[in-house]
């Protein structure tokens, strides 16, 4: 076949040494998100060129985080076309269990394949490859051509080997991610935590001074979380830190930056965005808090909370240090002045 270039000049270890090849230019450990399965795409259209690529994986959000789980990356090389390749339950179990490349010869008489596409065109042959660590199920890649293949046994033994090679690095990479999210990210509320906002603060300071743009930081608290916790029981509390942190990530933009600062507060970054935006982003998150109404597990309603706020803009401080003391005095301005209020930082505010 000539699935694999030059396929037919080629012994199979000539294939394999391809494949390693190309291996060892996808083994960066902590490519994440859309860098990730670009590279990996690019790698096997270089090697292969399918019409159709897809990696289908079993936990998305492992390498691109708030994926959700039926999200797939799909390439395709016929022209304007939305397409999706479906595998039945049934096939996927199989395909984990073997641990092998399968090749499809017909696509026509694979019952448990269902190829849809917009422009009506229909594909004939492919491979797919279940990726897997120990028994664990990583993901499937789909690669499939528009006429029938025939493969020979060193091709798709070069396959095996890049199914092998592929389940190994994605394992890597995975650990990796993890490792590196249990450091920078708090558990409870998924959020960035102290220590990961002290050096991103100081990263986005920086960044901003040289290329004279703003930034605004916003530190928020909830306001009498002590009674709460009190009121309902520390786990309700928990609960509350949890869904509060979603609703702040959820009012805010994919580049803004949120971590827990502690306890029951919270910083933000907001790159490129003033003082005057901030107060604006601070009001609509301040609103979101205020409208959330807890449940407990058997139904009850366990009430509602409120956050005050702190905002200044880089405009006003010197350093990152400072940033975080105005924003705080801000905020501490308004705990003494009656709380669930947003406030502009001003010189004014240990009054
Ligand atoms: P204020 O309006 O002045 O902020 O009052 P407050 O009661 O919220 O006081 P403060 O912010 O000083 O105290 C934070 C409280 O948050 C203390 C602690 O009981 C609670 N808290 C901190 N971390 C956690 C946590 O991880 N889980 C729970 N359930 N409570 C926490
Ligand atoms: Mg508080």
């Amino acid at each position: 076949m000539d699935v694999l270039q030059d396929a037919e000049k080629m012994t199979w270890l000539d294939l394999e040494c391809n494949v390693l090849r190309t291996m060892q230019t996808v083994n960066q450990l902590d490519l994440e998100g859309e860098p990730l399965f670009l590279t990996l795409s690019r790698t096997i259209r270089n090697l292969l060129s399918p019409v159709l690529y897809e990696l289908e994986l079993e936990n998305p959000a492992d390498f691109w985080p708030g994926r959700a789980r039926d999200w797939t990356w799909m390439e395709s090389a016929l022209d304007k076309d939305w397409s999706t390749l479906t595998l039945t339950p049934r096939l996927k179990r199989l395909l984990f269990r073997r641990e092998r490349v399968l090749f499809v010869e017909e696509m026509k008489s694979a019952p448990d394949i269902q190829f849809t596409s917009t422009a009506g065109k229909s594909l004939q042959s492919g491979f797919l490859l279940p990726l897997t660590c120990g028994t664990s199920p990583l993901g499937i890649i789909k690669i499939f051509y528009g006429r029938t293949l025939y493969p020979l046994a060193g091709e798709v033994e070069a396959l095996e080997l890049l199914r092998r090679e592929l389940s190994i690095l994605l394992d890597h990479i995975r650990t990796h991610l993890r490792m590196q999210r249990m450091a920078t990210v708090d558990g409870l509320t998924n959020l960035f935590n102290h220590r990961f906002f002290q050096d991103q603060l100081r990263t986005e300071y920086q960044r901003a001074l040289r290329y004279n743009k703003s930034m605004t930081l916003l530190m928020i608290d909830i306001d009498d979380f002590k009674g709460y916790n009190d009121k309902y029981g520390h786990l309700a509390g928990d609960r509350v830190l949890a869904e509060t942190a979603r609703t702040i990530r959820n009012s805010v933009r994919d580049i803004d930056f949120v971590a827990r600062y502690g306890g029951d507060e919270f910083a933000l970054i907001l790159p490129e965005v003033e003082a005057d935006g901030g107060m604006i982003v601070a009001e609509k998150i301040r609103k979101a808090v205020e409208a959330q109404r807890f449940i407990s597990e058997d139904g009850e309603t366990i009430g509602s909370i409120s956050v005050s706020c702190g905002v200044t803009d880089n405009r006003s401080a010197a350093s990152p240090d400072i940033l975080i003391e105005r924003a705080d005095k801000a905020l501490y301005w308004v705990k003494r002045h009656g709380r669930n209020l947003v406030r502009l930082a001003s010189d004014n505010d240990q009054d």
